[in-house]
C-alpha cells in the first residue's frame, strides 16, 4: 500500500507553523507497513487542492488529508475532495449533536450555525468522531483509492489517527504488522548501520531499519504475518540478535526515552534522584517531571546557574569555585554531593558546562560538560563533549541525555 499525505493550510506555506501532522502520520504509517511516497502542502485554495488530489490519485492507494475541516469559509477540504471523487455531502445528525454538545459542555455557549458545516460529510463514508475537538474526520473508498480526512490541530490529528483511522487502515493491509523499537544511546546511526548491515540488507520480512533521533538513534524491527503471535515469533530472534550485536548501548526496547528507562530502574530499586543543574538550566528536572508519577523517584533539584547560587544555595565551597572554576570536575562533584544531601535523595546528578556560544573565561570549549553522580558509596564524575558547534539547545539536550545514560549505567552496574 502506498500512501500520500496532503496537508491543507495557508499558514503552513507561510511558515507560521510546521507540518507536524505529516510527521505524526508518516511515523505511524511506517509502523503499519504502509509506504509514504509524497507529502504535499497546499494553501486553503480549492483549485490547488484539487490539483494535488488529482496527482495523488494517480500514484497512491491511500490519500490522507489534514486540516480544512473547520467551520469557516476557507475550510474547503471536504467539498473539494467530494468534487474530485464525485461524491455528495450529507448531514450527519448524530455528529451535529456531538458538536452541539461540545459547545454546550466544553465551551459553555450555543453552537454557531456555521458549525453545521462540520457535520456535513461525504455520502457513505466511515465517520471518525472527534471527542477531543469539533471537526470530525472521515474516510471512503472510490475506485480502489482510500481517502481519509483528519483535522489539522496536531493533538486532534494524533488522537483521530491512533483511535479511529488506524483501525480503518489496518483493515486495508492483509495480515498483522508488528514492530519493536530498539533504542540506542552512545552509538551513531552510521555505526549502528555498519554493525547491522548484513541483516538489514538480507532481510525482507522481518525488516530492520535505522532511524536517527535527537542525540540518539533507534532500530525498528518490523514483521508482517497472519497473526500477532506469528509476527512476534519472527521478531524475537531478530531483536535478540540486535541486542547481542549492539550490547550495552541499547537502553531499552519499546521504551519511550532514556529518562523513562532511568525512572523505571529507580522505581524497581526503590531509589530516588535529585539534580543540581548549571548549563542545562533545569532540563534534567523537566525531562524527569514530564513523566507521569515522577514524584515517587524524583525529589527535586537546584538550578544553580551562577556561582552565587552554587555557593549560597547548594553550599559549594567558594574556594573550589575560585581555584578550579565553575566548569570543573571538583565543582561538579561538590554540586552532586551537596544536592544529594539538601534534597535527601539516594542519588544526585550534577551538570556544569559551557553551552556557548563562546568558550568560558577559563578556556573551556563550547560543549564541555562535567557530569557527576553522587550516591551513598561514591561520587563519580565524567567529562563530556556535548553537541559541539550545534547551538546551546543541542549542548544542553546532549548533556541531559548523557546524564541519564550515566545514571542508567550506574543503576545497571555497566561500565561508564
Ligand atoms: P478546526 O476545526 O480546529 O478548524 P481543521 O481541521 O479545520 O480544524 P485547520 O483549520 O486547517 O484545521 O487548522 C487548525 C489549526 O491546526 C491550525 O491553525 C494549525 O495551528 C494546526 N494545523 C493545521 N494543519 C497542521 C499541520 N499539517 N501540522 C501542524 N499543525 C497544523
Amino acid at each position: 500500500m502506498i500512501a500520500e499525505l496532503i496537508a491543507v493550510g495557508t499558514e503552513l506555506l507561510l511558515g507560521s507553523i510546521a507540518n507536524t501532522d505529516a510527521q505524526i502520520i508518516s511515523e505511524k504509517l511506517s509502523t503499519m507497513g504502509i509506504t509514504v511516497h509524497h507529502h504535499t502542502v497546499v494553501g486553503d485554495n480549492p483549485l490547488r487542492l484539487g490539483e494535488a488530489l488529482e496527482a495523488a490519485r494517480k500514484r497512491a492507494d491511500i490519500i490522507i488529508t489534514t486540516g480544512g475541516l473547520g467551520p469557516t469559509c476557507d475550510d474547503l477540504t471536504k467539498q473539494t475532495i467530494c468534487k474530485i471523487f464525485g461524491r455528495e455531502l450529507e448531514l450527519h445528525e448524530d455528529i451535529l449533536e456531538d458538536i452541539r454538545a461540545w459547545f454546550r459542555t466544553k465551551l459553555g455557549r450555543p453552537m454557531p450555525e456555521n458549525n453545521v458545516q462540520q457535520a456535513m460529510l461525504p455520502m457513505g463514508c466511515t465517520v471518525f468522531d472527534n471527542p477531543v475537538g469539533t471537526a470530525p474526520g472521515c474516510a471512503f473508498e472510490e475506485k480502489g483509492i482510500h481517502v481519509l480526512m483528519l483535522p489539522g490541530p496536531p493533538f486532534e490529528c494524533r488522537y483521530m489517527l491512533e483511535n479511529r483511522a488506524a483501525r480503518y487502515l489496518e483493515k486495508l493491509t492483509d495480515g498483522v504488522i508488528v514492530s519493536h523499537e530498539i533504542k540506542i544511546f552512545g552509538m551513531g546511526e552510521s555505526s549502528v548501520e555498519e554493525a547491522l548491515r548484513e541483516p538489514m540488507t538480507r532481510l525482507a520480512n522481518p525488516t530492520l531499519a535505522p532511524y536517527a533521533k535527537l542525540n540518539e538513534c533507534m532500530v525498528r524491527a518490523t514483521a508482517k504475518a497472519e497473526t500477532r503471535e506469528a509476527a512476534e515469533a519472527m521478531l524475537r530472534p531478530l531483536v535478540d540478535q540486535v541486542l547481542e550485536t549492539l550490547g550495552d548501548v541499547v537502553y531499552g526496547v519499546d521504551v519511550e526515552s532514556l529518562e523513562a528507562a532511568v525512572s523505571a530502574l529507580l522505581r524497581e530499586r526503590g531509589l530516588t534522584l535529585s539534580a543540581a543543574e548549571s548549563c542545562t538550566g533545569g532540563l534534567v528536572a523537566k525531562r524527569m517531571t514530564d513523566l507521569p508519577g515522577a514524584s515517587s523517584v524524583f525529589r527535586g533539584g537546584v538550578v544553580s546557574y551562577t556561582n552565587g547560587v552554587k555557593a549560597g544555595v547548594l553550599g559549594v565551597d567558594p574556594a573550589l569555585l575560585e581555584e578550579f572554576g565553575a566548569v570543573s570536575e571538583n565543582v561538579a562533584r561538590a554540586m552532586a554531593q551537596r544536592c544529594r544531601s539538601i534534597c535527601g535523595s539516594d542519588l544526585a546528578v550534577s551538570l556544569t558546562g559551557v553551552a556557548g556560544p563562546d568558550r568560558d573565561d577559563r578556556g573551556n570549549e563550547v560543549g564541555t560538560v562535567y557530569i557527576a553522580l553522587a550516591s551513598a558509596e561514591e561520587t563519580i564524575c565524567k567529562k563530556f563533549s556535548c553537541g559541539k558547534g550545534r547551538g546551546r539547545d543541542r549542548v544542553r539536550s546532549a548533556a541531559a541525555s548523557s546524564a541519564f545514560d550515566m545514571l542508567r549505567r550506574k543503576l545497571l552496574g555497566l561500565p561508564l
